[in-house]
């Protein structure tokens, strides 16, 4: 870091960023960036300035979106290389930038975009070869002269009040058995009421979860549906939605015969049942620890796009005035010469840039986890080790991973590097080491960019005064602010992240990698004592004696403090790590450039 001081004079360009979103070796995906840039301030600002989000109606202009997001590699990025796809490697973290792009300028638009990757995402996780192969293809973008139909895909798990929302365990959804003659594939009675669904005002499959309504169905499952399968496929009313008008959400109505072939994973056949090789909470589980990482990117770009247009607006405030001359500081800074402005406003830019550190800090880790994960379940299956021993099977690997971290923590000169080594080459050492991460730093990004975002977006809103509250506002940042709690609900409201955190949280090698952490600040701090990386070191450990004093104390009823029904005291925490999480990986940006 440099030793003379400096302020920054703009907004870091895209040299910095690929610097220190780590992507500057990736032509490719530089590339993509600038196609989903070129539609989200062609198109799609196009759009928004003439008031097609005063409608709910899908109309022509919006769904020129598709054409766009197909022609500019939007869509083939979310796909397999051999079915179009553009990305060799890092799709997570690429993604994420497409996300980025398209939301500074419109969130329902963006979300337009990432649909398709949430329909897929069950087929892409847990799909067999035979259905990744069909989707995919059937989702792939037109190539020159090609003349076929691009499919679109919707993805079901919300049920009509009082059923599946927050709690996604509970499905009224369900599949039996409408024939099955001896020697031949069944074929399923699917019964399914969405809500709040989006694209499907054109999509042509659905991805449903929905439980068994038959014994001779052993559990839950996901099935794929099709606009053209026998029975109803009633697309339903739209939703009369105050945001994200770019996107199209309805409640449909399914009630289809579709064959077994369709269960997401595929199914065996034991005893005279069907047993879906996954459950519908397995695939869930494995498609939203990533697409909630997308969602937390999407209100990091908001945040970061209003810094320009309150600055022109502040600084332009008392310009014409009488008296105002060019040169003096109320011509030149405007309101920005208030010292409430300026700190407000370095806090929606800072809350903004630590948004995108931890959220591309996610992406990144979920790329390096995804084959980690892939070979620890083939050792798995392997091994035949499942359910109960699974937990046994890791306990040694748990414990490698802790000592690891523990090594980690000690200066380099003097820790045991050899064993470094040794644990570090391990396998299964580093699936149980990225899984803790992932499981804390995905709701983390979701949570803190999403809700505490939100709040700083109504920050940025008041900086405009009452012209931040008119249609006129540059950079359309009511309309962002309002998006946001959107964004704060869908994919899982605060509520579901901030329970999985105090879950996860938990975990003793999160709780090893938290100290490692703190240890390498405290290194930094005494180095370079101007980053702040004392603050979140003293943070991180306030943190830690926290969650060890809730873990072992009862409150004056005697009922103990870390209860998991005890919100009031566990999502405190969750909030709080969350934040932490976020500035440290601010910081490691920032010592990424220096
Ligand atoms: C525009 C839009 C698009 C959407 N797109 C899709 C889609 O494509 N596919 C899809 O499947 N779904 C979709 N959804 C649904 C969305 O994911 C759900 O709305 C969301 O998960 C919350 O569920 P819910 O609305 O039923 O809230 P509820 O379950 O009714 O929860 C409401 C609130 O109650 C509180 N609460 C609920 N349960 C608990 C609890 N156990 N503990 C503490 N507090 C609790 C929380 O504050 C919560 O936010 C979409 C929603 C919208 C609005």
């Amino acid at each position: 870091m440099s030793e003379t001081h400096q302020t920054m004079k703009m907004l870091p360009g895209d040299e910095i960023r690929q610097i220190m979103w780590r992507y500057a070796d990736r032509y490719d995906i530089q590339m993509a960036v600038m196609g989903a840039r070129s539609v989200a301030r062609g198109l799609i600002a196009r759009l928004v300035a003439d008031g097609e989000r005063n409608t709910h109606a899908w109309t022509e202009g919006k769904n020129e979106l598709y054409k766009a997001f197909d022609e500019s590699g939007i869509t083939a990025a979310g796909l397999d290389t051999e079915f179009g796809g553009i990305i060799e490697g890092p799709r997570n973290f690429a993604l994420g930038l497409l996300a980025f792009e398209l939301s500074w300028v419109d969130g329902g638009a963006t979300t337009t975009s990432l649909i398709n990757n949430l329909a897929l995402g069950p087929i892409v996780e847990k799909g067999t070869p035979a259905q990744r192969e069909k989707y995919m293809n059937a989702c792939r973008p037109l190539q020159p002269g090609e003349d076929r139909k691009v499919w679109r895909g919707a993805f079901a798990l919300t049920e009509p009040l009082p059923y599946v929302g927050v709690d996604t365990g509970v499905v009224s959804g369900r599949v039996s058995v409408a024939r099955w003659e001896e020697g031949e594939e069944p074929l399923l009675q699917v019964e399914k009421r969405g809500r709040f669904l989006t694209n499907m005002a054109v999509a042509n499959f659905v991805t449903a979860a929905v439980e068994s309504g038959d014994p001779r169905i052993k559990s839950s499952c996901m099935v794929i549906l099709e606009d053209t399968d026998e029975g109803v496929f009633d697309r339903g009313a739209p939703t009369l939605k105050l945001v994200h008008q770019l996107s199209n959400t309805q409640d449909p109505i399914f009630s289809l015969k579709v064959p077994a072939s369709r269960i997401v994973g595929g199914y065996t056949v034991k005893d005279g049942v069907i047993v879906p090789n996954c459950t519908h909470s397995e695939i869930i589980e494995a498609v939203f620890a990533r697409t909630r990482v997308t969602v937390g990117l999407m209100a990091a770009a908001k945040l970061l796009s209003a810094v320009e247009p309150v600055i022109r607006y502040q600084r332009g405030r008392f310009r014409g005035a009488a008296g105002i001359e060019p040169g003096t500081p109320r011509y030149d800074l405007g309101l920005q010469m208030k010292e409430d402005a300026l700190q407000r406003l370095a806090e929606v830019w800072a809350t903004g840039e630590a948004a995108a550190s931890l959220g591309f800090e996610t992406t990144r880790l979920f790329d390096a986890f995804t084959p980690a994960e892939r070979q620890a379940q083939q050792t798995f299956a392997e091994q035949g080790v499942s359910g109960r021993g699974l937990l046994k099977f890791l306990r040694q690997p748990q414990a490698d991973a802790v000592e690891l971290l523990g090594l980690l923590a000690q200066p380099e000169e003097a820790r045991d590097n050899a064993r470094v080594e040794t644990l570090l080459a391990d396998p299964l050492v580093r699936y149980v080491w990225q899984s803790a991460l992932c499981n804390m730093l995905c709701p983390a990004t979701k949570l803190w960019n999403t809700g505490y975002g939100a709040n700083v977006m109504r920050e940025a809103v008041s900086l405009m005064g009452g012209y931040g509250i008119t249609e006129d506002c540059p950079g359309f940042l009511f309309q962002k602010w309002t998006d946001m709690q959107l964004e704060a609900t869908y994919e899982g409201p605060e509520v579901v992240q901030r329970r999985q955190i105090s879950v996860t949280m938990n975990n003793e090698v999160f709780l090893a990698q938290v100290k490692a952490w703190s240890a390498d600040l405290k290194r930094l701090a005494q180095a370079q004592p101007q980053t702040g990386a004392g603050a979140i070191a003293a943070a991180f450990d306030m943190w830690l004696w926290m969650r060890d004093h809730i873990s072992s104390r009862k409150d004056a009823e005697g009922r103990p403090l870390a209860q998991n029904t005890r919100h009031g005291v566990l999502f405190p925490m969750a909030d709080a790590i969350s934040w932490l999480l976020a500035a440290r990986s601010f910081l490691a940006d920032i010592r990424e450039l220096a």
